[in-house]
């Protein structure tokens, strides 16, 4: 390039100059060496060079001679500079036009302004004007109604309508009325070109003020778009940077500001805590975490966790816990010594199924009946009561067997003082007998055993007495404390002694109540019936129950409207044992729900909203299972208990009988395990409601919850936890008692597959053609085999197949191949457990 220039400068043939207009394209011979030329398009380049901006401009007018200038010529270099000069010129002048522009618009936007203002102004005045107008107006009417009324009638709507301003109106009104009168004397035509006349007088200032206000819309509009639009973005601006500021600083302390009082429940979820103190999620999961608590939006955390971090976030804590709306059953429930007199005991009766529990209750009761106690009809209301030939009463519950019995202790309503175990003389203590001898423990109620079918020929009582033995029930006969009675329900042998063993009892739990105190019962039965509403069979445990009381009973309230008995009588009241159908609930409660009666209805609808609303959260925070760490924490707090109890299910009586004795050697000083159950086989439905009345966890060896048993305790929050090896099972209790848990290998359950077909393929071995019933199967995880829900094999897998081919993962519902690695009994109907281990840390030591 420097070639060409030089070669064109020695030349002295100025560049670029062959057309007149002198920047149009043109072209240049380049030569090179050796001779050769070359015509190029040059123009483009130079022109970058020369471009005229302020900068080169100026140094071209001071230096005329300078660099780029040199290749002009004379004439263009002048013809240029004037071309920026101009330039300038009109660049200044645009200026110029546009700050007097822009002035002029500010003029105008505060004319406009004031205008506004002044016409906003002379609006109201109008209105003012218009309303008094208005009412003079009607008041002239009122006066003038005998002379005027047709003419009156008008002008008043008309100033009500507020259209026009109120002088012309009234002006045209007067008008008008002035007219419509002289209307009438001369004759119809005048009387139309009048009222013609006035209904365009009327129009008019309408229609001047219509266009003011339209000219004063517009002019509101444009400013307000105008004006407003700018202050807002600038308003957002200023917060967005203060946000970022704060951002910056890093900290909910610059936000102490605004100090909230927060009501801390006694359990609330990181979502909740953050609403009620108007703080990020985040920022709160972060303030935890900072606290050394990790915990996502959902879960739930206690009141002294909420506390510190509310106190962190710099606001107040307001602890009234809302169970204070409660305050009131409690004071009310002030049971003074002396009042206390003898109530009748309340029994339930459990044993296994098909020993004969439905036949004993009816043979009970037809007994009472027979033995001629009121009239004959009964009424299956949940519960009766029968009198003994000693002349005492006893209330029987009508729900045999010890679901019902726990599930109604898990809801707070413990119910039953004695519990009769029924056991077939010829059959044996079965499952269900020692899981109600479990559960009656675990309630602390004493038993009365029931030696049922004794007329049958293969009846064998001593077996069953000593059977009980070995579940540490030792019957009188055996030189034990437990009353135990031979009965048939079918000829009604021994029920007479049965019911004096029961009085006998009675009388020895000194069974007492004070009849003169605002009733407290438990619902034993509630539905909704279609011609009395809601229904609910209560059982009075203290207090008298009226007519007309009003109550709370869990989630619901109402007032007594009728009392029945059990003999479908109307009653006036119920006192303490009696079981009565109680009308005029607003809504359906659940058994076990406590009824209470209150002072007012306020009252009644206040704790039934605040138990309803304590519902609802605990539904919300279902799923945060109650930890063994944290059941031992609370064993721990509680000054009396200290105690840690435990369910264990095993796969076989050894090693749950191994487990029970290594766990009952833990306990130390500071906290006692107690075995509330053990048994055989799979975890059920009653091993979970037995745990969740308790508070306690289910301890589960090589065997598998039912998924009814998995479902429910998802739903109550009740911990499974599942070992194999008894070593890890007493070491994370041991560890529990003393506090020390340390991170944990949890398990994941990944799914459930269930072998459909076993196919022996040579080489391979034995491989399960399965379905997946649950979540997904996973090459990587590890497996383990059920049969009947007890653990068989664990282990790996060695091949997962889809079809032909080797796969990661199948999803549920889809049919797949699977082998064992190293493991080859497998069969028809089995299950396969996948399942994942995780490392978890501890969240609440
Ligand atoms: P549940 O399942 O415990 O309520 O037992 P049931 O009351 O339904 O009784 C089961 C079966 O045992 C029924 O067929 C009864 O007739 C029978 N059964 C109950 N008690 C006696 C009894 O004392 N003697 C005889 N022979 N059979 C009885």
């Amino acid at each position: 390039m420097t070639d060409i220039k030089d070669s064109d400068r020695s030349r002295g043939k100025p560049l670029g100059l062959r057309g007149a207009g002198g920047t149009e394209t043109h072209h240049v011979k380049q030569s090179f060496s050796h001779g050769r030329t070359k015509s190029v398009t040059v123009e483009t380049k130079r022109k970058r060079v020369v471009v005229p901006k302020p900068g080169a401009a100026q140094a071209t007018a001071a230096n005329p001679r300078g660099a780029v200038a040199q290749n002009l010529s004379e004439a263009e270099f002048e013809r240029r500079l004037k071309a920026v000069e101009a330039a300038k010129a009109a660049e200044a002048e645009r200026v110029r036009k546009e700050r007097e522009a822009t002035a002029a618009r500010d003029a105008e936007l505060a004319r406009l302004r004031a205008e506004k203002d002044a016409a906003e102004r002379e609006e109201r005045e109008r209105e003012i004007r218009e309303q008094r107008a208005a009412a003079a107006a009607e008041e002239a009417a009122a006066a003038a109604a005998k002379a005027a009324a047709s003419a009156a009638a008008r002008p008043a709507p008309a100033a009500a309508r507020g259209a026009a301003p109120a002088p012309v109106d009234t002006a045209a009104a007067q008008a008008q009325a002035a007219r419509a009168e002289a209307g009438r004397a001369p004759g119809g035509g005048g009387a139309k070109k009048a009222t013609l006349k006035a209904v365009v007088d009327e129009k008019k200032p309408t229609r001047a003020k219509d266009d003011e206000r339209r000219r004063a819309g517009k002019l509101t509009i444009a400013n307000a778009t105008d004006e407003e639009g700018r202050q807002r973005s600038l308003a957002a601006m200023r917060r967005r940077q203060e946000r970022d500021k704060r951002r910056m600083t890093g900290g909910h302390g610059e936000r102490e500001k605004v100090v909230r009082e927060v009501q801390v429940p006694d359990a609330i979820t990181v979502q909740e805590l953050a609403n009620r103190m108007a703080e990020r999620v985040a920022a709160v999961v972060k303030a935890l975490m900072q606290n050394g608590i990790m915990a996502t939006q959902n879960q739930t955390i206690d009141a002294d966790t909420a506390t510190l971090i509310v106190e962190d976030f710099g606001h107040k804590v307001v602890r009234r816990s809302e169970s204070d709306v409660e305050d009131v059953i409690v004071q009310a429930s002030g049971d003074d010594e002396a009042n206390q007199q003898p109530r009748a005991p309340i029994v339930t009766i459990m044993g296994h199924v098909d020993h004969g529990k439905t036949s004993l209750l009816d043979a009970i009761r037809k007994t009472n009946v027979v033995s001629g106690e009121a009239g004959g009809i009964t009424q299956h209301i949940g519960a009766y009561q029968v009198r003994t030939e000693g002349g005492q009463l006893i209330t029987f519950l009508d729900t045999p067997g010890h679901a019902a019995f726990t599930s109604m202790r898990a809801r707070g309503a413990q119910v039953t003082d004695i519990v009769i175990l029924v056991v077939a003389a010829d059959d044996s203590v079965m499952p269900q007998t020692i899981e109600a001898i479990s559960h009656a423990r675990a309630a602390g109620v004493p038993m009365i055993i029931a030696i049922n079918k004794i007329d049958r020929p293969a009846a064998d009582p001593r077996k069953v007495r000593t059977q009980l033995l070995q579940h540490e029930v030792v019957v009188e006969e055996m030189g034990g404390e437990t009353l135990d009675v031979e009965v048939s329900a079918v000829t009604g042998k021994g029920l007479d002694t049965l019911l004096e063993d029961i009085a006998l009892q009675a009388e020895l739990l000194d069974l007492k109540a004070n009849p003169d105190r605002l009733a407290e019962g438990a619902v034993i039965e509630a539905k909704l019936d279609v011609g009395r509403g809601p229904v609910a069979t209560v059982l009075v445990q203290k207090g008298t129950l009226r007519r007309g009381d009003i109550f709370v009973v869990g989630e619901q309230w109402g007032k007594v409207r009728a009392l029945i008995n059990d003999k479908g009588e109307r009653v006036d009241a119920a006192g303490p044992s009696v079981p009565v159908e109680v009308l005029g609930l607003n809504g359906t409660p659940e058994a076990g729900d406590v009824l209470n009666v209150v002072a007012d209805e306020a009252k009644a609808r206040e704790i039934a909203d605040y138990r309803a609303r304590l519902a609802r959260d605990k539904r919300a925070a279902a799923g945060s299972a109650t930890t063994l760490d944290q059941l031992l924490a609370k064993a721990k707090a509680d000054k009396d208990v200290k105690e840690l109890p435990v369910v264990v299910k095993s796969d076989v009586q050894g090693s749950a009988e191994a487990i029970v004795q290594a766990l009952e050697k833990i306990s130390t000083d500071e906290v006692r395990i107690r075995v509330l159950h053990s048994g055989v086989g799979a975890i059920t439905e009653s091993d979970v409601t037995l745990a969740e009345a308790s508070g306690a966890p289910i301890i589960g060896f090589n065997v598998r919850a039912n998924a009814p048993a998995r479902e429910s305790a998802n739903q109550k929050g009740v911990e499974i936890r599942y070992y194999s090896i008894i070593y890890d099972l007493v070491d994370d209790v041991k560890k529990a008692a003393s506090g020390l848990l340390s991170p944990e290998i949890r398990e994941k359950f990944v799914g459930y597959a269930r072998i459909k077909e076993v196919f022996k393929i040579t080489g391979v071995g034995k491989v399960a053609g399965c379905v997946v019933t649950e979540g997904v199967a996973r090459r990587a995880a590890g497996v383990r085999l059920l049969r009947d829900n007890v653990v068989i094999h664990e282990g790996k897998l060695k091949t997962l197949k889809r079809f032909k081919d080797e796969v990661r993962e199948v999803l549920a519902g889809q049919e797949c191949g699977m082998a064992f690695e190293n493991y080859d009994d497998i069969r028809e109907a089995d299950v396969i457990e996948i399942f994942e281990t995780e490392k978890v840390e501890r969240t609440l030591a």
